[in-house]
């Protein structure tokens, strides 16, 4: 009888030791194990195949995983979920990430060259208006308003300053998509 009482026991210690013990890694939508080996446990292989994770989050998890190993910074975000643009790679991150990034430009073009190719950075928990900034960032954002045509709704916003800018429209377009699936609709101000 005693041995039924006493496991659950041990669990609980086990289980209160480990949150003590963790300190503040990488959180990535795959297992840290998992992003640091290269490879899916069954757990996350059934995930993947669900439909549950994309290959786009796999890779992405790996990738950042192997930042972070040489970066405490890198090592201290959550990825929240990650997506292929055309040639780029999407990253959508916890906001204090976000947002370190945009102090260190530095490290934001260390994780550029770990993935090899352009990385957007956007906040996780932004508003429709806030996501459309950040993919303009650092133009001016003037209006951001939905409306509804026959076929959907739309998002129209207006950018301060001229269209050509090194800003590639039509990619914004399709991230707005990719992440958030809003259709975007961009108009430029200026006098
Ligand atoms: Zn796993």
């Amino acid at each position: 009888m005693n041995g039924v009482f006493f496991i659950p026991v041990i669990w609980q210690s086990i289980k209160i030791m480990q949150v003590y013990n963790r300190s503040p890694s990488l959180k990535v939508p795959i297992c840290s194990f998992d992003a640091k080996t290269g490879v899916l446990c069954a757990k996350c292989e059934a995930r993947l195949q669900s439909g549950a994770l994309t290959q786009d989050d796999v890779d992405a998890s790996i990738k950042l995983s192997k930042v972070a190993s040489k970066s405490p910074e890198v090592d201290k975000f959550t990825l929240v979920k990650s997506a292929r643009v055309d040639d780029d790679f999407v990253l959508v991150l916890r906001n204090p990430d976000v947002m370190a990034l945009r102090r260190n430009p530095a490290l934001a073009e260390r994780i550029g060259n770990e993935f090899g190719q352009e990385v957007w950075f956007l906040e996780s928990e932004s508003s429709e208006r806030q996501f459309v900034e950040s993919l303009f960032h650092p133009a001016r954002v003037l209006s951001v308003n939905q409306f509804w045509l026959p076929d959907g709704k739309v998002t129209k916003v207006v950018v301060a300053g001229r269209p050509d800018q090194k800003k590639d429209i039509a990619k914004i377009q399709k991230i707005a998509k990719a992440v958030r699936n809003i259709e975007l609709l961009v108009e430029f101000e200026y006098r």
